[in-house]
């Protein structure tokens, strides 16, 4: 990949606030840089909105929304439609874009162009489909009918892992169901929102329905939005102590809530497993994403008749994997996204170590430049580490054994997060006993991936509340009215 190429990749992308249709610098004209974390370099500025942005950008989305309520479902679906298609045309451009604020390789990132896109299309078939009801009360002399209505005015806000597939996740339920909205994104990764606003844009959604603002000071300019009586809706994916905080603050004007917040995902390989297939899922669970996914496995808990060797199969996987700038060819593993999360991601290392766990692969800093981490297998991990209470957001895997299944499912559920947990086996049985006894909105059954925007993505515990994609997707956009009529 030329520097020219990318060059001209990042010159496409607005560097403005999206407020009202209009594409416009920040009001006092402040930036903020956008680094690559594979070089440290910064790659370009855009706008840094304050708070008075913000609220000019809800006062957009408040104005256009009854029109937008109002506009044909069909047109609604027809211009996520487009978009789907236009972020198809453009997969290549938009990854790099991705992978060069990111880091992601640069494959990775064309995967979630596709899936980001996946849900635009997903939604443009939901937008006609929204339905209401009719039924006689049951003691007769009166009919009961509901209608479903755009709970208005939403704000978006998004993580810098995924940081196109978290915006079209929320964007495009939004859409179809007609409401209006400001987003913002990761000051980390703001450009691939405004790639994304932009395509939106040319595809014809009307001015004011999507607002975007870039900044360096999340908290000051949504605070005053998430209190304003005009938001109706608060939609957030990212840690969980900031997860907290957001929802403290929406309570004032009660708005409704999702939250996509952090996971500690075991993964459970079970004496029966395919040994094969689960050292596959657990690369793919583990290092999907560099390991900086909610959905990342976090635990590997493996009965004590397979731990050895599913150990050291995963180590001489996940160490013969490629590390280097995402942007080249045949990179499997890209640079964490600043320093301080490698620094994190080392310590906790450290600690996994000090209490006596063992290095398989992997575990030491590299030298130069970006923030990179090599994959990294820890066996023998006791199970007071750090690493096991904490999400690790890093190439990393810990292992530790267990014994009975009663064991196995104690051990999974005992942590505060429950989004996502995986489990090898090949007895049918066992799989839905372990499927049902896990405390976690997703469970992947000899699968290290499953997100898919047809399916309800979501956590329980402290990993949130809602449902992203599936059919439960676009209730999190909708009210239900009921209608009571005398007969
Ligand atoms: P984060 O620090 O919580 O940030 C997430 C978003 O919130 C960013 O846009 C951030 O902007 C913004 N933000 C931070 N403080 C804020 C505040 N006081 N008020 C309003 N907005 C604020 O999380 P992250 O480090 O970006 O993302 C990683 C976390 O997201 C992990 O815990 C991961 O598990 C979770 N995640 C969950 C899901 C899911 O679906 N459950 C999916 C992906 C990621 P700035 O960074 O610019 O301040």
């Amino acid at each position: 990949m030329t520097a020219q190429v990318e060059q001209q990749v990042i010159d496409s992308v607005p560097k403005d606030l999206l407020v009202g249709g209009q594409w416009r610098p920040a009001g006092k004209g402040t930036t903020l840089a956008v680094h690559d974390p594979s070089t440290g370099d910064a790659l370009c500025e855009v706008a840094d909105a304050s708070p008075d942005d913000g609220l000019d950008a809800l006062a957009a989305a408040s104005e256009a929304q009854p029109d937008w309520a109002a506009h044909p479902p069909r047109e609604r679906a027809e211009i996520l439609r487009r978009a789907y298609q236009a972020l198809m045309d453009r997969q290549d451009d938009l990854a790099l874009l991705m992978t060069l604020e990111m880091g992601k390789p640069v494959a990775e990132s064309r995967t979630e162009i596709a899936y980001a896109a996946e849900f635009l299309r997903w939604f443009s078939e939901e937008a006609s489909r929204i339905e209401g009801s009719y039924k006689i009360a049951p003691a007769g002399g009166s009919r009961l009918l509901t209608m479903r209505q755009p709970v208005g005015p939403c704000l978006l806000i998004t993580p810098w892992n995924f940081p196109m597939a978290m915006g079209t996740r929320k964007i495009g339920p939004a859409v179809a169901a007609g409401c209006t909205m400001v987003i913002k994104p990761a000051s980390e990764t703001p450009l691939s929102m405004l790639a994304l606003a932009k395509v939106l844009e040319e595809c014809g959604l009307p001015p004011g329905v999507l607002n975007v603002l870039t900044t360096s000071s999340s908290g000051e300019v949504m605070e005053p939005l998430i209190r304003d009586p005009r938001s109706r809706k608060l939609s957030f994916t990212g840690s969980t102590a900031v997860g907290r905080a957001l929802v403290e603050q929406s309570a004032q004007q009660l708005l409704r809530v999702s939250m996509e917040l952090g996971g500690n995902a075991p993964f459970l390989v079970f004496g029966d497993a395919d040994l094969d297939a689960a050292v596959e899922g657990a690369v793919t669970a583990k290092m999907r994403n560099i390991g900086e996914a909610c959905t990342a496995a976090n635990r590997f808990l493996v009965h004590e008749s397979v731990a050895d060797a599913f150990s050291r199969r995963l180590a001489d996987r996940m160490g013969s994997m490629r590390m280097g700038r995402g942007t080249e060819e045949g990179v499997q593993v890209g640079p964490l996204i600043n320093e301080g999360a490698r620094a994190g991601v080392a310590e906790l290392v450290a600690d996994a170590a000090d209490r006596g766990g063992t290095v398989l692969v992997g575990g030491e800093v590299p030298s130069g430049p970006g923030w990179f981490y090599p994959p990294t297998v820890l066996a023998d991990v006791p199970r007071g580490a750090r690493v096991f209470q904490e999400e690790i957001f890093g190439p990393v895997a810990p292992v530790t054994t267990f014994g009975t299944d009663e064991e196995a499912l104690a051990l999974a559920n005992g942590t505060e997060f429950g989004l996502i947990a995986y489990a090898y086996t090949t007895d049918l049985r066992r799989a839905l006993t372990v499927a049902e006894g896990l405390e976690s909105g997703l469970v992947g059954l000899n699968a290290g991936v499953i997100s898919n925007p047809a399916a309800p993505f979501g956590g329980v515990k402290a990993s949130g509340f809602g449902r992203e994609g599936g059919r439960e997707g676009i209730e999190e956009y909708l009210e239900v009215k009921y209608v009571g009529l005398a007969m």
